[in-house]
């Protein structure tokens, strides 16, 4: 079978609106405070980044010009290991932005119970106008100007939105040689040349199915009698379209930004692979199912939903007429919390992002250990540890919506949240 593009952003579901997007996090942290009961001194210490740094960024452009970026990196919370989050090159890129992404990847790492906390970073830059040697300059200050924040035991970036392994490679190349020595631990998201893991590629798309899985067996669905529709055929929906296959559901329905297909005797999904690859990366004009709309694919008649591709797919205006029983979020907020009421009514489990597309930073977490201990694990070794963690965060994160009658992304939020509160009060204040 053809190879998908090599892939793992550590995004999160946050677009640039007229809200102020650390507002919009704090909305949903809320919920959870409250249940919890956290005392003020705590709400307000979580709440609270604990770094935010700006930089200069200035290079020499390719035609003689010096040029001055800015650059951000902002640790939210580092109670419960070093700080772990993408960096993003973005002209929408702000400190607002990275303080709500931060925060984020901290309650992610919290949920899957890897030891990391919450940090995200970026520069104000358009990666479109710049040259490769450009990218290379900015990627290289901004990380020599980072140089006491990063670092394997204190904060380890991550590929984010327009950022790839070649720029993971650059500031791993940076950080060594200022430290003089080789230190791939330093950032997550490599070439597995440089250090990166095996099983990164597909990671998040098989914790998309390992978690969707589990809930099958919660609900009693089994593999023969369930139906999918994916919408989004990218990494993430490509790579679970296969793991489903695999386990034996039937891919009814895939889509792309193109339009989607619907084959009620099953997608044959090495076929739509190997069809993407080779039409330049999409389906359109694919033949192995009937064109149907993207908003028909989200309504379709099926036992699972898993939408990943974008943000605000499921909204007010379509959630009465799902008729998934389960809604696997392997892309970033594809839920919005209007939605996230009219589902809950109906009984519909929502596997909520934050768990559900987590498998990625999982494997980021192995390709840290395996960095840091110097030996590397084959790729069986990876899914093996990555189904522990997924189905233990599974299984912990529906004790807690069972437990405090919510829904799993509420039981989700109370999970990380808890658990950084408890790290917090064990470890207890310096200060
Ligand atoms: P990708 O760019 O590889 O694929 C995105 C897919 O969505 C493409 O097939 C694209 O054509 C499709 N798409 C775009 N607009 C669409 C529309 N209107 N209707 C239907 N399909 C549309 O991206 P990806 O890495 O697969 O990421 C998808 C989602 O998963 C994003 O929300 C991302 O933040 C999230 N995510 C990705 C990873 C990862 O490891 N790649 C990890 C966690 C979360």
């Amino acid at each position: 079978m053809e190879q998908v593009p090599y892939k793992y952003i550590e995004s999160a579901p946050i677009k640039p609106t007229d809200e102020d997007p650390f507002e919009s996090m704090m909305a949903r942290f809320d919920v959870a405070a409250k249940i919890l009961e956290l005392k003020p001194g705590v709400y307000q210490y979580l709440k609270t980044p604990q770094r935010q740094i700006i930089v200069a960024v200035p290079i020499q452009m390719d035609d003689g010009q010096i040029e001055v970026f800015e650059g951000y990196r902002v640790i939210h919370n580092d109670v419960r290991g070093p700080s772990k989050g993408g960096i993003r090159y973005s002209p929408d890129v702000t400190l607002s932005e990275m303080k709500a992404l931060a925060a984020w990847m901290t309650w992610k790492c919290a949920v899957v119970n890897i030891p990391f906390g919450g940090a995200k970073g970026g520069v104000r830059c358009d990666p479109k106008k710049l040259t490769k040697i450009e990218l290379e300059k900015i990627t290289r200050r901004y990380t020599a100007n980072l140089l006491e924040v990063f670092g394997p035991e204190r904060d380890v970036p991550a590929p984010d939105v327009n950022t790839n392994e070649q720029v993971m490679g650059w500031i791993m190349d940076t950080y060594s040689m200022h430290v003089r020595h080789t230190t791939t631990a330093v950032v997550t998201g490599k070439p597995i040349f440089l250090g990166g893991s095996q099983g990164r590629v597909e990671a998040t798309g098989r914790g998309v199915v390992i978690t969707t899985s589990a809930m099958m067996e919660k609900m009693g669905l089994k593999p023969s009698a369930t139906r999918v529709a994916i919408q989004g055929f990218g990494n993430v929906g490509s790579i679970a379209g296969q793991e489903f296959l695999a386990m034996g559901c039937k891919v009814v329905a895939i889509s792309d930004v193109t339009g989607g297909y619907y084959n009620a005797g099953g997608i044959d999904i090495a076929d739509a692979i190997a069809y993407r690859n080779r039409n330049g990366g999409n389906l359109e004009g694919y033949t192995g199912g009937d064109a149907i709309k993207n908003d028909e694919l989200l309504e379709l008649d099926c036992e699972v939903l898993a939408p990943c591709a974008l943000e605000d797919q499921i909204t007010r205006h379509n959630a009465n007429r799902i008729k998934a029983k389960i809604i696997a979020e392997g892309a970033n907020g594809p839920t919005n919390a209007k939605a996230d009421q009219i589902l809950a009514e109906r009984g519909i489990a929502v596997i909520p992002d934050i768990l559900c597309n987590a498998g990625g930073v999982t494997v980021s977490y192995f390709e840290w250990v395996q960095d840091r201990i110097g030996y590397f694990w084959s790729r069986e070794e990876v899914f093996t540890r990555l189904t522990r963690i997924l189905t233990e965060a599974m299984n912990d994160v529906t004790a807690t919506a069972e437990k405090y009658k919510v829904n799993m992304r509420i039981g989700a939020y109370i999970i990380a949240i808890d658990r950084v509160a408890k790290t917090l009060e064990l470890r207890g204040i310096y200060g």
